[in-house]
């Protein structure tokens, strides 16, 4: 059932590509660990270790359709590193889901985890699949069969799934219970991003929305603006983006764009952010909204505005438009929106980058919350949740910062000092076994 990576030579990590399409999830991880790690004196052998994984689990996933026939579906489970706690990481259904992008996805959750200083390793994992194309039984019964064929890798000490691409908390809720099943025990803490009626937590869904928001906020104090005159353009408004845009709105700053897969709506003089239904309200309205004007996906991404956040889509911003991107300051909402050239040309422009791994980590950091209170057996209010996210959220802004201004590095480069500090000295300390 199980597979063991083997690795060769052959795949190494690439030279950085020049265009979106030719960079997968895993290499841009590979090239922003490379480029941290030349920062830090650190021990090379631990380095090329966290360049792959510990372990990829690969299954066939067989379901009866609604219609009689039964169909076959790959899945994965990629656990890249867990010296500081168990893996943690979403499970996403998508047709493009392959070994690879939970790999490298995988990869990006141990640094998330780390710079959150959260006790947790990475992992990430999926079906290649087309949710759209499946009627909600045959969603639960694919979720139902994932979760026996994973169950022995996955568990509350071991490996704790959370929601991603195509999967949500009713799809948590089936997999919660299909491992409680067998187990003979309900055990909540075996996933996150469940419904609270079943031990989530009050807050997760809003969390890395509010995290991106928290950072924006910092990263706007931090380079000396106003933030009732900052002008703010968002793309994507769906969980993430709807949340970033709304907290921003609410703190004063001026949300001038944003958009959902259609296209955006752009008014200078600040957009009701309250009143633009998000993807969950009314999937796609964005662009039925009344606003002055209407903008592309390109567009928007190089409108002259104090921040820009991508909050949609991973490698939106690439060598061919990162020249064009007249935004002050990038604050990544969206996992990998930005390629390795594209970072280049931002650093040579000087144009401050706010990496994925800590602006959205409020989703992973409010899991690790639901993780507690599922183990204590004890639900938190929406009030301590926020206070304890804000918290955490300014911790990690503050160690970065310190390593951002000390070491003169990029933004991208602060986070992964700190995150890759905290897994070696815990590999250090640890050892190698045997
Ligand atoms: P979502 O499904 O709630 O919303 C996605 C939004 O992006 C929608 O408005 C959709 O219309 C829009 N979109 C889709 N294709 C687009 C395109 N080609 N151009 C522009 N917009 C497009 O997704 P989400 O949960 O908000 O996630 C957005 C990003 O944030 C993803 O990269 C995801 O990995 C990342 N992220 C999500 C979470 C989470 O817990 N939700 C946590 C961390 C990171």
């Amino acid at each position: 059932m199980a597979s063991q990576s083997n690795f060769t030579h052959d795949e190494e990590p690439a030279e950085a590509s020049d265009t979106a399409e030719a960079e997968s999830a895993l290499e841009t991880a590979r090239q922003q660990l490379q480029h941290a790690a030349d920062h830090l004196d650190i021990d090379r052998n631990i380095i090329e270790r966290l360049k792959y994984p510990k372990k990829v689990h690969e299954v066939t996933v067989p379901i009866e359709r609604d219609d009689g026939t039964v169909e076959m579906f790959t899945g994965y489970r990629a656990q890249h590193d867990s010296v500081r706690g168990p893996h943690k990481g979403g499970l996403r259904y998508h047709p493009e889901v392959t070994r690879d992008e939970c790999v490298g996805l995988g990869m990006w959750m141990t640094w998330k985890c780390a710079v959150m200083d959260l006790p947790f390793g990475g992992a990430k994992g999926g079906v290649a699949v087309n949710p759209k194309e499946l009627s909600k039984d045959e969603k639960e019964r694919l979720t139902r069969r994932f979760a026996e064929e994973i169950r022995a890798v996955i568990g509350p000490t071991v490996d704790i799934p959370a929601p991603d691409m195509g999967t949500d908390p009713q799809t948590m809720a089936w997999l919660m219970d299909a491992y409680s099943m067998q187990e003979g025990e309900t055990v909540p803490g075996v996933v996150t991003g469940k419904p609270p009626v079943v031990g989530g937590s009050k807050g997760r869904d809003e969390a890395p929305g509010r995290s991106v928001a928290i950072i924006v906020r910092e990263a706007i104090e931090h380079y000396e603006k106003d933030i009732n005159e900052t002008s703010v353009a968002i793309q994507g408004y769906g969980s993430v983006g709807s949340n970033v845009a709304r907290l921003l709105d609410d703190w004063g700053a001026n949300v001038v764009a944003v958009s959902d897969v259609n296209g955006g709506i752009y008014d200078t003089n600040g957009l009701d952010t309250h009143s633009i239904p998000s993807h969950h309200e009314d999937p796609e309205a964005v662009i039925g909204h009344d606003a002055p004007e209407t903008v592309t996906n390109a567009e928007l991404l190089e409108l002259d505005v104090d921040v820009l956040v991508p909050a949609a889509l991973g490698n939106v911003l690439t060598a061919e438009n990162a020249r064009d991107v007249r935004a002050d300051i990038i604050v990544e909402g969206a996992n990998g929106p930005t390629t390795t050239a594209a970072d280049r040309i931002f650093a040579d422009r000087e144009i401050p980058v706010i990496p994925d791994i800590l602006a959205n980590a409020g989703g992973v950091t409010v899991s690790y919350f639901e993780w507690l209170q599922d183990i204590n057996r004890r639900a938190w209010s929406l009030e301590r949740v926020r206070n304890e996210l804000e918290e955490e959220m300014l911790t990690a802004w503050d160690v970065v910062k310190n390593e951002f201004t000390t070491r003169e590095v990029t933004w991208r480069d602060a986070a992964y000092i700190v995150a890759l500090s905290r897994i070696v000295e815990a590999h250090e300390a640890r050892g190698l076994w045997p």
